[in-house]
């Protein structure tokens, strides 16, 4: 059980501000999408939720416990990243059983946790192929795959589908969404796709320039975009 809570985060890189008093709540069990354009600043605050990149002020807790200052293996989370990050030399089940290796999981316990992430996600008769073997929306798999064994408090996605084709990207939303409504984990997600995040999100948090416009749900966000900014971004009239 574990919420996230950013509370005036900020974050500058040598003098240029990029997070400039960033707060957000985000319950248990939620799935919320940031989303803002192209350099507006979210990966830099899942980054930092990761433990990826320091905060220059504020706090961030996760499950009421302030992990700022903790490495990013104490933090309970696990991140899918755009370009998957898979390694070439392994297998799909060593690709998702090697973060458990590396913690010195029990082996059973660990082929175990790994079979039941290749269940949920259809990757069953692929355990033994390579990445380069794989089709993009299978290797995209197995990096949630990667995620889902480690049993984590929180998944972060940064961009996880544009790598896809148009096609494949519609229906791995959907594999995202019915994950999530199986394993109710805390998701943050971002995108810079509205769609993408229209479609998907339980609460949505429109990012620009450093801070955060508006959060609400996508109806609320249709309904009664907060300004110019939100309404132009989100499609609807402000
Ligand atoms: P987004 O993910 O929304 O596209 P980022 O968080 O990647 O945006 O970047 C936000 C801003 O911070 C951009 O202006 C980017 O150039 C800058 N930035 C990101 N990472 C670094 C870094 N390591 N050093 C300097 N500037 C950075
Ligand atoms: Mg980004």
């Amino acid at each position: 059980m574990a919420g996230v809570q950013f509370a005036e985060v900020r974050k500058s890189f040598g003098a240029f501000p990029v997070i400039k008093g960033v707060n957000i709540d985000i319950a248990d069990g939620e799935f919320v999408i940031l989303v803002g354009p192209s350099g507006c600043g979210k990966s830099t605050l899942l980054r930092m939720l990761a433990g990826l990149e320091n905060i220059s002020a504020g706090e961030i807790r996760i499950g009421g416990r302030v992990v700022n200052t903790l490495p990013p293996k104490d933090r309970d989370i696990a991140m899918v990243f755009q370009n998957y990050a898979l390694y070439p030399h392994m297998t799909v089940q060593q690709n998702m059983g090697f973060s458990l290796m590396l913690n010195k999981a029990p082996k059973a316990e660990a082929e175990k946790r790994v079979k039941y992430a290749a269940g949920i996600l259809g990757l069953d008769a692929l355990l033994d192929r390579y990445p380069r073997q794989l089709s993009g929306g299978q290797r995209q798999r197995v990096a949630m795959g990667r995620a889902i064994v480690r049993n984590p408090e929180v998944f972060l996605f940064d961009e996880p589908l544009s790598n896809l084709d148009a096609k494949l990207r519609v229906a791995m939303r959907a594999e995202i969404k019915e994950l999530h409504q199986r394993l109710k984990t805390t998701t943050v997600y971002v995108t810079h796709d509205q769609i993408e995040a229209m479609t998907m999100a339980d609460k949505i948090v429109v990012m620009h320039d450093g801070i955060v416009e508006q959060v609400g749900s996508p109806l609320e966000l249709y309904d009664k975009p907060a300004n110019l900014f939100v309404g132009g971004f989100i499609g609807s009239p402000a």
